[in-house]
């Protein structure tokens, strides 16, 4: 419905409803409300209206309608809503409610919160029935349009690259989010007539297609049954009840998911499952098809019509389970009896743009808010999790704020099967070949070389991609970084190009160092690399590599792993894609190349992201009668994180890993803020980091959470400002500040906080 704007200015002490916009700004805005048209109800909260804002025009959601403009506020000043767009809402009151928490917890705007809420299709008016894509013209490329390409439009030639590699047409989200790449270059492309635009007129939908029978659930095991108990006398009390599902990998969690919202439907209320991106695959989605019947799928590959569609399907009830990536939590279920989150310690359930939520949190939130049960399902569990879930862990940042999680362990995988034997090959104690970078240790040869001979199949897993790290000069020692970024160049070899995996740029490998001029060589290992050795080894072995620069379409991953599962791949090496979630019981072998790669990084989850990430991998192996064994490659094997997780001491390293979070006051005995600040002007960074710094101190001073100077007592820290570990990023300078401290130190210096957020070039980021 459009309003007659020029009927509505005259009209002062016409009623008002505040709307929140997708802005930085952290408050809402008023508009004046149309008189009531033929009968139409007012929107109500949770409606998106289109309004005014600036020059421009902009969606935004109702969020009050007291009718009253908020004192100060000049009434002349205020503008109508052009149009309503939804007459129901489309947001549900608890929804509406998590986004404000949300957007206090992250620092951003209600509206910034609510927009990440709603898939984009309904951010804007009109979603769209296809998904643009684009694809290389059939023989139009020839080796000196290449060369000439190369020579003088380098981006255009990378442009082209990348859709070659995809083998296909390409969406261009993906063709973005890859390349960093604009549309120019693809414009200039198809003048030439080398590529072609065009549409996904119908998606083929990878999860719709397959035929899934209903199946009958298995007796489940005395843990399985018990925690399945635990999980229906709260869901049949109608209360809110945290679970955290400690499961070794291969125990059956999944099982406990189902019959969750089996409970959950057959009391007519609805569940959502949340699983990481990477995991949702077809082989998932069917568990839950088989015992649920229809199912909601909210995956990327969605056109913004079908995502609309599905959308308000869950909203008017006519689907009631979503499974889905991160955020598939803010489905608009009503009557949400059940809440999943799958691998719940993944860090891809934490959002890295604004608002910067963690999607575990969020979800006990949720349930908290509707009365609703929420399961934790982990192998190794966030410490946050496993801290809220031990009774006696006292002096955790959210004690007493939140119910207490309820420990539900599964400590056997069913069926008898055991968990692989992990053995450790410590690469110190290796000689390399000559004039090559060791990918595989004699040992892991070895094992590889059997499980071949058995016709069994292996899983490789090294988390770096690229054909190698970094260059490194032999004169001077230094490595060779991105001209933009404070961050080495990795080398593609199918490129024959030095990427910057943080701005995506691409730049000619380097002949000499760009400090001294000396002489420089690639060091380390990435997966081109290791796929060249390992395929060198063993020549008959058919390999396929899974990684960012291999499976540039959706498709190619359902591809590969169908053919892993048809037995047509013997070995699979790749980076996380091959970490996570498979399950294939013909898998006997794991290998992980290099152990460490994740200790490296400045972080103060790096060792619990090693441990996790091995106890995963190894997962993979030994799902069958048949066993498997697992070989950890490491230059360190003696970290705690390694010798924990070969011994699958999940327990063992959450404890003395909790101590040392405790004694340094990390999550979750305190709550870290990093800011982040950034200029293209030193000057500039510098001077606003201290006065931020400053203004964080004296009110943390003012509330009497600071001494000075500071003592370790007083329940806040702020650290900086500081160098960050990528000094500089895209061009620009950036600085950090640390901030730890209590809940209740936090909320004293929340408003500087905010204030600070909404200043250019400040990101908060809730660690
Ligand atoms: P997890 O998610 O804990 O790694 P899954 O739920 O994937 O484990 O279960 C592993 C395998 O065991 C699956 O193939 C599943 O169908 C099977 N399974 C689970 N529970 C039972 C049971 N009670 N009886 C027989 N098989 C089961
Ligand atoms: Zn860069």
């Amino acid at each position: 419905m459009v309003v007659q704007q020029g009927s509505l200015f005259g009209a002062p002490e016409g009623r008002y409803v505040q709307v929140a916009l997708d802005t930085p700004v952290r408050r809402e805005f008023s508009y004046l409300l149309p008189p009531q048209q033929d009968g139409r109800e007012d929107p109500v909260p949770g409606c998106r209206v289109r309004v005014p804002f600036g020059s421009r025009s902009a969606i935004g959601v109702v969020v009050g309608v007291d009718g009253e403009l908020p004192s100060g506020v000049d009434p002349h000043r205020v503008r109508p809503i052009t149009e309503v767009l939804d007459e129901q809402p489309l947001l549900t009151p608890a929804l509406l409610r998590l986004a404000r928490q949300m957007a206090e917890d992250t620092f951003c705007s209600w509206g910034r919160a609510l927009a990440a809420m709603l898939p984009l299709a309904l951010r804007h008016d009109r979603p769209r029935r296809t998904i643009p894509v684009v694809e290389v013209e059939a023989d139009a490329v020839t080796e000196d349009i290449r060369s000439e390409l190369e020579n003088k439009q380098p981006k255009q030639a990378r442009a082209l690259a990348v859709l070659e590699q995809a083998g296909g047409p390409m969406e261009m989200r993906e063709f973005y989010n890859r390349t960093g790449l604009s549309r120019s270059p693809l414009t200039s492309l198809e003048k030439k007539g080398l590529v072609r635009f065009g549409r996904k007129q119908e998606f083929i939908d990878p999860f719709a297609g397959r035929e899934v029978a209903r199946d009958q659930p298995p007796q489940l095991v005395p843990e399985q049954q018990a925690a399945v108990d635990a999980v229906r006398e709260a869901l049949a009390a109608e209360v809110h009840q945290d679970f955290l599902l400690f499961g070794i990998t291969g125990s059956g969690k999944t099982e406990v998911y189902l019959h969750a919202l089996e409970t959950a439907l057959a009391a007519g209320r609805g569940g959502i499952v949340l699983v990481p991106e990477i995991a949702l695959t077809p082989q998932t989605v069917a568990r839950f098809r088989a015992r649920c019947g229809d199912v909601a799928v909210l995956h990327s590959g969605l056109t913004d019509a079908e995502r609309h569609d599905q959308w308000r399907a869950i909203r008017e009830g006519r689907l009631r389970v979503v499974v889905g990536a991160r955020s598939a939590l803010f489905a608009p279920m009503p009557n949400l009896g059940v809440i999943v989150v799958d691998e719940e310690h993944e860090s891809s359930f934490k959002q890295e743009t604004a608002p910067r939520y963690h999607a575990r949190e969020i979800a006990r939130e949720r349930a908290r808010l509707e009365g609703a049960v929420c399961i934790l399902g982990s192998a190794t569990p966030s410490l946050e999790s496993w801290a809220a879930a031990q009774p006696q862990q006292a002096g955790t940042a959210e004690e007493g704020s939140r119910t207490p999680m309820r420990l539900l362990p599964l400590r056997e995988r069913v069926g008898g099967g055991r968990l692989p034997h992990i053995e450790v090959v410590d690469l110190r104690e290796q000689k390399p070949e000559k004039g090559h970078w060791m990918v595989m240790a004699p040992p892991l040869q070895q094992a590889l070389a059997e499980t071949l001979a058995r016709k069994e199949r292996a899983i490789l897993f090294l988390n770096q991609r690229g054909f190698a790290p970094a260059w490194h000069c032999r004169t001077c020692g230094g490595s060779v970084h991105c001209p933009t970024c404070d961050v080495a160049l990795t080398y593609h070899r199918w490129r024959k190009k030095a990427l910057c995996h943080y701005c995506m740029r691409e730049e000619p490998p380097p002949a000499v160092c760009t400090h001294c001029r000396g002489k420089v060589e690639l060091v380390g290992i990435g997966t081109e690399r290791a796929e060249e050795s390992v395929q060198h080894l063993f020549p008959n072995a058919r390999m396929a590599r899974m990684d960012r620069d291999t499976m540039l379409r959706r498709e190619s991953y359902e591809e590969v792993l169908d053919a892993f599962g048809r037995g047509d791949i013997d070995i699979l090496l790749g980076t996380q894609m091959v970490a996570k979630g498979l399950d294939f019981p013909e898998v006997t072998l794991v290998g992980v190349l290099n152990a460490d790669t994740a200790l490296h990084h400045p972080d103060f989850r790096a060792s619990e992201r090693c441990f996790n990430l091995i106890s995963q991998v190894a997962g993979r192996a030994g799902r069958s009668s048949r066993g498997g064994r697992v070989v950890v490659q490491s230059w360190m094997p003696e970290h705690a994180a390694i010798t924990a997780a070969v011994r699958h001491d999940y327990i063992g390293f959450a404890a003395k890993e909790l101590e040392e979070r405790r004694l340094f006051r990390f999550p979750p005995f305190g709550q870290v803020l990093r800011l982040t600040l950034e200029s293209q002007d030193r000057a500039r960074v510098e001077a606003m980091s201290l006065e931020i710094a400053t203004a964080l101190r004296d009110a943390g001073h003012d509330a009497g959470f600071l001494s000075r100077p500071p003592s370790m007592n007083d329940g806040l820290i702020i650290l900086g400002p500081s160098l960050p570990p990528v000094e500089k990023l895209r061009g620009r300078i950036r600085r950090q500040i640390m901030v730890k401290g209590s809940r209740r130190a936090l909320q004293a210096i929340h408003g500087v906080l905010g204030t600070a957020s909404e200043r250019q070039g400040v990101t908060i980021d809730p660690l």
